[in-house]
């Protein structure tokens, strides 16, 4: 009867040990090796959870398409003369000019002037002052034309869109590059024209720099009605024209 009494309370104890090692699924901690992962975006992950997986990267495929094309699609503009800001001082894109009235005398035109004049210092009369191109882009055209002297035609890129540079009073025996070649930003194209000569059409040694809006090459350096301004560019807000 007594040996009866301890099989029961045996299967008892059994029973309870049972129920409390395996009736409970507690979660079972792990540690997980100090491994990481290294992530596209340069970030790192490591692992944890109860099977040490790897976290997931952070998805950086919606950012990182859009910080890098308006970086690649954003042009390089550059000042077509040193010290562009102590130049432009006589007429700026936009002015209205009139015979009467022009800071500039004596005067023959008349209109809204398309492109912004870069004055030369006393000190560069004689000497040879080079123009750089202000932008990446195949030479379109060099040419002589009433008004200009030698003009200088290229055609680069703005936004995606097309544009033309017109850089006016060169000295077209100073432009080496051919037709259609390719020239850099911040590449010299030529030199300035002499004042008073052929080279300028009778004008005063400067740079006047056009960029006009599309595919079309338009050197009409002023037109009459201000609405047609919005096809031209102001050359200064593309690179610092300020002090
Ligand atoms: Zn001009």
């Amino acid at each position: 009867m007594k040996k009866l009494l301890l099989i029961i309370i045996g299967i008892l104890i059994l029973g309870v040990v049972g129920f409390v090692l395996f009736g409970k699924k507690q979660p079972v901690q792990v540690g997980c090796t100090m491994e990481a992962k290294v992530c596209p975006d340069g970030s790192a992950v490591g692992r944890s959870g109860p099977t040490c997986e790897f976290a997931p990267c952070p998805d950086v495929s919606t950012k990182t398409p859009t910080d890098a094309s308006s970086k690649i699609s954003a042009p390089e503009f550059v000042a077509p003369l040193e010290r562009a800001g102590e130049r432009v001082t006589k007429k700026p894109f936009g002015i209205f000019i009139d015979p009467k009235t022009s800071p500039i005398q004596p005067e023959k035109f008349r209109g809204y002037h398309t492109g912004t004049d870069f004055e030369t210092f006393p000190e560069e009369a004689k000497s040879d002052v080079p123009v750089r191109a202000i932008c990446s882009g195949s030479l379109e055209t060099k040419r002589s034309a009433t008004g200009y002297g030698g003009v200088v035609v290229q055609k680069c890129e703005f936004k995606n869109e097309l544009i033309t540079v017109i850089y006016g009073h060169m000295r077209l025996t100073s432009v080496e590059a051919a037709i259609g070649k390719d020239i850099a930003a911040g590449d010299i194209i030529g030199v300035l024209g002499t004042g008073g000569s052929k080279e300028t059409d009778g004008e005063r040694k400067h740079l006047h720099l056009g960029i006009h809006k599309g595919n079309m090459v338009n050197i009409r350096g002023y037109i009459a009605s201000k609405s047609e301004l919005s096809e031209w560019l102001d050359a200064c807000q593309l690179f610092s024209c300020s002090l």
